[in-house]
């Protein structure tokens, strides 16, 4: 009998999937979890629109902004908004905010394609959208799919267009073209990274000409639409935020609908995990704090991503509605803090075993990814974990009944990747990265596994509700 057959071995092979776990109605309710993730991914496509959907979650369930709240009391829902593409959320605990707080920061922006400042052009009567990629892509996986277009148009009289096209039912999609494969002999002999190159990632955006018009026509009847329907003009681009997105929509995954599969699932499926959870937390001992937060996907700078004074503002804005403006508390609240960065983590892919170390890598339904470092080549850039604080999440997920595993991006010098935790970790926090596997990630069709999304959502809620571990050992 091969090892494998043992009945020890089947056992623990059983244990290992989460779907095994769950009975009852848990099992029905972590099916039924995704549905509403489903329907977030579906609304918040870019960053402006998932912090939307956020704040308006949140104010369903009492969570308001300071200048509308009149009590600190323990148990206070505090709603802040930064620049509409960052969200903070926060249930006051009934400790001091100096004793620390249970932070989960997850990104609610993804790679994409962003136009450029002057966009549009006309080659050989066709109109095209110049783009420059956002975030980590395979640019090959961009064409030929169909593709939408969202963000805001800001003009010179301060008002803010929204544009969304490509989403509802008899809205037109765009594309990028790529080449047939019966004159792609040369292209084919490429290598992946330069098949499609970046500047080859031209939006077919119109074809018909304007009657009589001077000059490029197709161009020209684009503009004129752009103006007649948005009141926009070619200048007002360069004030513009657009974001070619999937046109597709997210979709259950498998015959057994097991899964998900859809666009920027990393990291908005940590955002909604963490969003469900505190939107449940009530009157904790410890203040519990959900950042959702922007450009992560290209290095965490910018004001609204977390390299940015982003976290430390939103404590002195904390402290100070609780009646403390003494800088040392800032310091104080930060340090005495204990962090998840809530970042999904790759998931084994099958196709490609080369690239993957079974025992340290995440797999799809064995729960929660704890990812205790990331980084590259001896974990260089990473934020290592501490694994006391490590310890203390063990016995918090444990007893929670929350399924976890742990995590390594791939195996050792393949690649590598980086998470918020570094900037988290930069105020003295304790931080540990822990998220959902996800495949195919950075793709337009990410997939991840329901089961995961359920037991993270019960991690983070275990977390944020009742985690008390005192991170100062000092
Ligand atoms: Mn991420
Ligand atoms: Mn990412």
């Amino acid at each position: 009998m091969a090892k494998k057959d043992t009945p020890a071995a089947k056992k623990e092979e059983a244990v290992k999937n989460n779907w095994s776990l769950l009975a009852g109605k848990e099992l029905d309710a972590a099916l039924a979890f995704s549905d509403g993730y489903i329907d977030f991914l579906n609304q918040g496509k870019t960053e402006r629109e998932a912090a939307r959907f956020i704040e308006r979650a949140a104010r369903q369930t009492g969570f308001k902004p300071l200048s509308e709240l009149k009590s600190a009391a323990p148990g206070a829902k505090i709603l802040l908004s930064h620049k509409g593409k960052a969200v903070a959320l926060a249930v006051l605990g009934k400790n001091p905010l100096t004793a620390g707080m249970n932070l989960v920061a997850s990104h609610i922006d993804a790679p994409r394609l962003d136009l450029k400042g002057n966009p549009l052009y006309e080659d050989e009567e066709l109109a095209l959208l110049k783009t420059h990629y956002y975030g980590g892509i395979k640019k090959y996986q961009w064409v030929t799919i169909p593709l939408a277009l969202h963000g805001v148009v800001a003009k010179k009289d301060g008002s803010l267009v929204e544009i969304t096209i490509g989403e509802k039912p008899g809205d037109p999609v765009f594309t990028i073209s790529d080449l047939l494969p019966h004159l792609a002999q040369d292209q084919m002999a490429k290598t992946m990274a330069k098949g499609i190159e970046g500047e080859d990632l031209n939006v077919l955006f119109a074809s018909r000409p304007l009657p009589k018009a001077e000059g490029p026509a197709v161009k020209a009847h684009a503009l004129e639409l752009l103006q007649r329907e948005y009141g926009i003009g070619e200048e007002d681009f360069t004030s513009a935020e657009l974001e070619i997105v999937p046109a597709f929509p997210a979709r259950h995954v498998g015959f057994d609908r097991s899964m998900v599969g859809g666009y920027g699932q990393d990291d908005r499926v940590c955002a909604w995990t963490s969003l469900q959870a505190i939107l449940e937390v009530k009157k904790p001992a410890k203040t519990a704090l959900c950042v959702f937060v922007d450009k992560e996907e290209i290095g965490s700078a910018g004001n609204t991503g977390l390299q940015s004074l982003l976290l430390e503002n939103l404590t002195a804005q904390l402290l100070r509605f609780t009646g403390s403006t003494d800088y040392y508390d800032v310091r104080q609240a930060l340090t005495n803090s204990c962090a998840l960065s809530a970042d999904v983590n790759s998931a084994v892919d099958t196709n490609y075993p080369s690239v993957f170390e079974k025992r340290n890598n995440s797999f799809l339904n064995r729960g929660m990814a704890l990812t205790k470092y990331t980084g590259s080549r001896g974990k260089s850039g990473a934020s290592d974990a501490n694994p006391e604080f490590i310890a203390t999440l063990r016995k918090l997920f444990d007893d929670a009944g929350v399924r976890w595993q742990v995590g390594e991006l791939g195996k050792v010098d393949i690649g590598g990747g980086g998470t918020v935790a570094q900037y988290i970790a930069y105020f003295g926090l304790e931080v540990v990265d822990c998220g959902v596997p996800v495949m195919s990630m950075h793709a337009p069709f990410e997939v991840t596994a329901k089961s995961d999304i359920y037991m993270t959502y019960k991690a983070y809620k275990a977390f944020l509700q009742n985690y008390t571990g005192n991170a100062s050992r000092n």
